[in-house]
């Protein structure tokens, strides 16, 4: 059986996740790198602003790269979707993914990129906290009995969704004009219209359906797409700063053994600057790992 215990684990096989397991790798610890897709390195076209190339390079071949890179030395990739990241009583960080089971780590690094903004639906951003919510772990227990709808249809959608089933009167899941990627449980309502607007007073009370529909609506869960690093972080209690992961000089969170670079920490959106904040958190991470 593979092991599921490592030193560090990353959260992102872009360049800021494998430039800090480059490091780790070397220092001798045991790393698992988690990433679902190519990241924005996978999307660019050409990369020709980046140190050491003589010609300019597609952006998913430094993806395949730097992957590769990782793997020579020794690092256990694994393609899959991470839905949620614990800190353990026991010090331990534990990520739940959607396809492998867990895997957990002393030391844990989110490197996932952007983090997802909120989708641009009207009212979403006037109801958040008033009804809107991006955390199902943080939030469940304040809508139990209530009708709520969790909005998005893909496995991190799935996730949010059983942790409401326990507490909440009714779900409906909000797919917004795509098909549900996974079959929900009976009592689960599946809505595939468009999302067009929110509606209430001082708290959110319904939301308006593409096709003149309307839902009744106390509580929504925004789960769209994958989980960002800013989802991820939300959900240990970490703050925020403009949707981005807050961490100082050194690339640390408030949490012990937790770092964040690249993309997701708000800082500039180039390769160099991933790959040097995933060294610097790399280097802090051997060292909280060998103190
Ligand atoms: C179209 C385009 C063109 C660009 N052109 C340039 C350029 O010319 N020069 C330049 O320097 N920069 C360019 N950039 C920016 C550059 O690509 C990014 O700054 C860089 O890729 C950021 O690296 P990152 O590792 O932080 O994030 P990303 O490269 O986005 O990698 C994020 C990783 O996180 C993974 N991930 C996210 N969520 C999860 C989850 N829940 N579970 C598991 N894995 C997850 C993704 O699969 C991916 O592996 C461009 C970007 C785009 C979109």
């Amino acid at each position: 059986m593979e092991p599921t215990d490592f030193d560090a684990l990353i959260v992102g096989h872009g360049p800021a996740g494998c430039s800090a397991a480059l490091y780790l790798c070397r220092a001798g610890m045991r790393v698992a790198v988690i990433g679902k897709d190519r990241g924005a390195l996978g999307r660019a076209e050409l990369i020709g602003n980046y140190y050491g190339l003589p010609q300019p390079v597609r952006g998913s071949d430094l993806v395949s790269i730097g992957r590769q890179q990782c793997k020579e030395l020794g690092a256990r990739m694994l393609k899959d979707e991470v839905l949620a990241l614990e800190w353990r009583e026991d010090g331990v960080y534990e990520a739940t993914l959607a396809e492998s089971g867990a895997v957990s780590a002393k030391a844990a690094l989110l490197a996932t990129g952007k983090t997802r903004r909120a989708p641009n639906i009207e009212g979403i951003r006037e109801f958040e906290g008033k009804g809107v919510s991006y955390c199902a772990v943080c939030d469940a227990f304040l809508y139990r009995g209530r009708e709520v709808a969790v909005l998005g249809g893909g496995a991190y959608a799935k996730h949010e969704m059983e942790e409401l089933l326990p507490l909440a009167k009714k779900i409906t899941l909000l797919t917004h004009g795509a098909e549900p990627e996974f079959d929900p449980p009976g009592e689960v309502a599946v809505q595939t219209a468009k999302l067009l607007r929110l509606h209430g007073g001082e708290l959110l009370t319904g939301a308006e359906l593409e096709g003149g529909l309307t839902q009744p609506l106390q509580g929504l869960f925004v789960a769209l797409g994958a989980a960002s690093a800013g989802d991820l972080a939300r959900k240990l209690g970490l703050p925020l700063k403009d949707g981005a992961v807050e961490v100082n000089a050194a690339q640390e969170t408030t949490l012990p053994g937790l770092f964040a670079a690249g993309d997701c920490t708000g800082s500039f959106a180039q390769v160099a600057f991933a790959v040097a904040e995933g060294a610097r958190a790399g280097m802090g991470m051997i060292q909280f790992l060998r103190n």
